[in-house]
């Protein structure tokens, strides 16, 4: 008890802290982030002290003000910071989803740093509306009527199935009642919709009857669901969006199709598997197709709903809508990317998520080369870093069974451990996330831009040179 005590007045008064500080910390930082963080780290020492969870205390003043700075630092540096990823994931959630080119950037400057007709028709000087920014776009892409874009298909889903079947009969395939990830489940999506779920067929197979037993007065609505990340393989069998469409027409029922991904292009030519685009999906009759802005498209994190034109004027007119509304540099960013796709060639190589998807291994070979050259310049890199074949993959719930061909940096941890080398990569000015495969450490090169080529020499070399410190 006396211990306890005793340790306890050993902690540092703020006042006696505060007037020792060096004064270029206090020019430096502003005055509540200092006092904060000061204060907070004598809380979180005192609570150890008090759980009996405490390691050594600082000895003296200059350890203490060591473990201050640090706070000091931590608290002032903005949480979001640039990370290089080395997973080969090219549609890493974790790591922000896709990245936009430089125009899709410039239009964010734009609609920041300037006025815009956002929502003023200058035809007009009337009102307008955001969402006929990006209507004709969307339409011109998809051979739709009619478009609406929100916050993200997860809100797309919801505010199609709000709209069109608010307490009446969905029917949906029980091999289609996937988790994608982050909490979207479609049984939940379409019970928060208000939509009362008629699930259908087994998890292996579903037939066109199974659907059609279970239609009746109630029946508002046909779904299919594409699985995303799940895969049933083996005895399958689902039913296509045609015959679906043929059996709605026939019962006078809209059929909606929640395409996750939802690729406007055909990825098969560049060795990936064939999708069905949401063109072909529109073509095929389905009355909406709901699809995300910022997995296979490359877009910005957004909802895209396309469809027939009374549909989508239904939705457009849902109060919900409002509260799911796309924003401004969304808005700019989306009609960028989506411009860029008249020109598929040059979208191919302006849209970061395109071209990381289609760049070919050979180059991918060369760019670790030049790596490599450029290490061997400085120091010796035998038996540390080694180029070698390894397989990418697409992420964002898209393709999931398939690996691209690829090429990787290949570390060998050494004594260190990989998990060891993996946290001390993570932790460093500028994060390096990387894949550890049977304890040898994977730099994909496929998702290393041409801009981190600098920062990864940097950490390479230090990794060469390393003596880590936990
Ligand atoms: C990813 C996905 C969603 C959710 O899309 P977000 O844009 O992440 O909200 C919904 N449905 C499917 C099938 C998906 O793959």
């Amino acid at each position: 008890m006396n211990e306890l005590h005793s340790l306890l007045r050993q902690l540092p008064k703020i006042d006696r802290v505060l007037e020792s500080l060096d004064g270029n910390v206090r020019d430096q930082y502003p005055d509540f982030i200092i006092k904060t963080s000061i204060r907070e780290t004598i809380e979180k020492i005192r609570y150890q002290i008090l759980e009996n969870t405490l390691n050594k205390l600082p000895a003296n003043l200059e350890e203490w003000n060591f473990l201050f700075l640090e706070a000091i630092n931590k608290k002032y540096t903005p949480n979001l910071q640039r990370v290089i990823n080395g997973t080969g994931v090219v549609i890493h959630t974790n790591l922000g989803r896709s990245l936009l080119g430089t125009n899709a950037i410039s239009s964010l400057q734009t609609a920041g740093a300037s006025f815009t007709n956002l929502e003023f028709d200058l035809n007009t000087g009337l009102r307008g509306s955001r969402y006929s920014l990006v209507e004709e776009i969307i339409c011109d892409l998809t051979g739709a009527e009619s478009a609406i874009v929100v916050n993200n298909n997860a809100a797309a889903v919801l505010l199609a199935l709000n709209t069109l079947s608010l307490n009446k009969e969905v029917i949906v395939s029980r091999g289609q009642l996937v988790e994608i990830g982050g909490s979207f489940r479609i049984p939940d999506v379409m019970e928060s919709s208000g939509a009362k779920m008629v699930e259908v067929g087994a998890t292996n197979r579903t037939h066109l009857f199974d659907y059609e037993n279970v239609i009746c007065d109630e029946t508002s609505l046909l779904l299919k669901v594409h699985t995303s990340n799940f895969r049933v393989i083996g005895f399958t069998s689902d039913v296509s969006a045609v015959d679906l469409v043929a059996l709605g027409n026939e019962h006078n029922i809209p059929v909606m199709e929640d395409l996750g991904s939802g690729s406007l292009i055909d990825f098969s030519p560049w060795g990936l598997p064939k999708e069905p685009t949401v063109l072909e999906i529109v073509k095929a009759g389905v009355d909406v197709v709901t699809f995300s802005g910022d997995k296979l498209l490359g877009g910005p994190q957004a909802g895209i709903i396309v469809g027939k034109k009374d549909i989508i004027g239904r939705i457009k007119r849902n109060p919900m809508n409002r509260a799911l509304r796309i924003d401004k540099f969304t808005l700019a960013s989306l009609e960028s990317v989506l411009r860029e796709y008249y020109d598929l060639e040059k979208a191919l190589k302006s849209v970061p998520t395109l071209s990381m998807l289609t760049m070919d291994s050979k180059t991918l070979k060369k760019k670790g080369g030049n790596i490599l050259r450029q290490l061997k310049e400085t120091t010796t890199i035998e038996g540390h870093i080694q180029l070698q074949p390894t397989t990418s993959k697409v992420g964002g719930g898209a393709m999931p069974e398939h690996g691209i061909e690829s090429w990787a940096l290949v570390l060998d941890p050494g004594s260190d451990g990989a998990s060891n080398l993996e946290k001390w990569f993570r932790k460093l000015p500028v994060p390096l996330i990387l894949r550890i495969e049977n304890d040898a450490m994977i730099i994909d090169l496929r998702t290393i831009l041409e801009d981190d080529i600098a920062d990864l020499l940097c950490i390479l070399k230090k990794f060469l040179q390393r003596g880590i410190e936990n």
